[in-house]
């Protein structure tokens, strides 16, 4: 059989559509290796000459991943060396994120707060001082405590059930988790991931147990600390707030105790004598 014939005007516009989309690609890798477009954004790119691009081209336009450090990229998440932008999928996605954050001097990378103390020590209080920085992105956990009055879901929390919460357990969705007075909480990872390698400097606030399983799997993160002034003051704050039942702020009374002795774990202590101060202070730490 005689291959269908080709005119030589499809051939001259095929050919120059090839080049058009080889600058493109070229233009791209070019502005990423500048720092004027990010890696990450170019997989939300509908330019079928940018979707066509193999993955492992613009890995290695990325200023410090070469050829090597590409190839092990791909290798450590089993993504195939053959695969285009447009095919890389929302998990493969978020293991390239994930590979990001392990890089050293990552240029856009922001940098991972953990921010702990006993409950009622303000903790929330001057992390929501920081919502409007956009330096800073707040880590917004699930929970499967009881909405208190005034709170909205999805803002200082997203509340589910305890089945919903077995279910992104089982799901591997967290970063960590933890028991607290009753009920159960987590960072969920991939806002998480996406936040830190857009360059924010993202917050969890989070309980001791959940504070020391991140030191376990994130070397790089800050660990700090907020102390009350004294004993007398936190427990005046926790009874006072009269957001819990008795039986919730005698847990969770419990549980300063125990918090309170952990302090030396962490890389920074804050007192929190004044909110102002104790965001400032966090600021600075933050930041150096
Ligand atoms: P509350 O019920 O007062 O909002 O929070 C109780 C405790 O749970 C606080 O110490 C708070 O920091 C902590 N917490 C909030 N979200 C998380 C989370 O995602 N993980 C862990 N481990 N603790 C959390």
């Amino acid at each position: 059989m005689q291959p269908p014939k080709i005119s030589n005007r499809f051939r001259r516009k095929a050919g120059r559509k090839a080049v058009e989309a080889r600058q493109e690609r070229a233009e791209v890798k070019d502005q990423v290796t500048n720092g004027k477009l990010y890696f990450f954004d170019l997989f939300s790119d509908t330019r079928k000459s940018i979707s066509r691009m193999k993955l492992v081209d613009l890995l290695q336009s990325v200023p410090g991943i070469g050829k090597v450090r590409a190839e092990l990229i791909l290798e450590r998440t089993k993504i195939s060396p053959s695969r285009r932008i447009g095919g890389v999928g929302h998990r493969q996605l978020e293991l390239l994120r994930q590979e990001f954050l392990l890089m050293k001097n990552s240029p856009k990378t922001g940098k991972l707060l953990v921010v702990s103390g006993p409950s009622g020590v303000g903790k929330s209080t001057i992390t929501n001082h920081l919502r409007s920085d956009n330096r800073f992105w707040i880590s917004v956990s699930v929970t499967t405590r009881p909405i208190r009055p005034g709170e909205k879901d999805g803002e200082s929390y997203h509340f589910v059930t305890g089945e919903k919460f077995a279910e992104m357990v089982t799901n591997n969705e967290f970063l960590e988790w933890a028991e607290f007075a009753g009920a159960r909480y987590g960072t969920p990872k991939t806002p998480v991931f996406e936040a830190l390698s857009n360059g924010k400097n993202v917050i969890l606030e989070i309980e001791l147990n959940g504070a020391r399983q991140v030191r376990k799997n994130s070397k790089d993160a800050i660990f700090i600390f907020i102390e009350p002034p004294n004993w007398e003051e936190l427990k005046i704050r926790l009874i006072n707030r009269g957001t819990e039942s008795e039986h919730s702020t005698q847990a969770r009374l419990d549980r300063a105790k125990e918090e309170l002795s952990a302090a030396a774990e962490f890389d920074y202590v804050v007192v929190n004598h004044e909110v102002e101060r104790s965001v400032s202070e966090l600021v600075s730490l933050a930041l150096r």
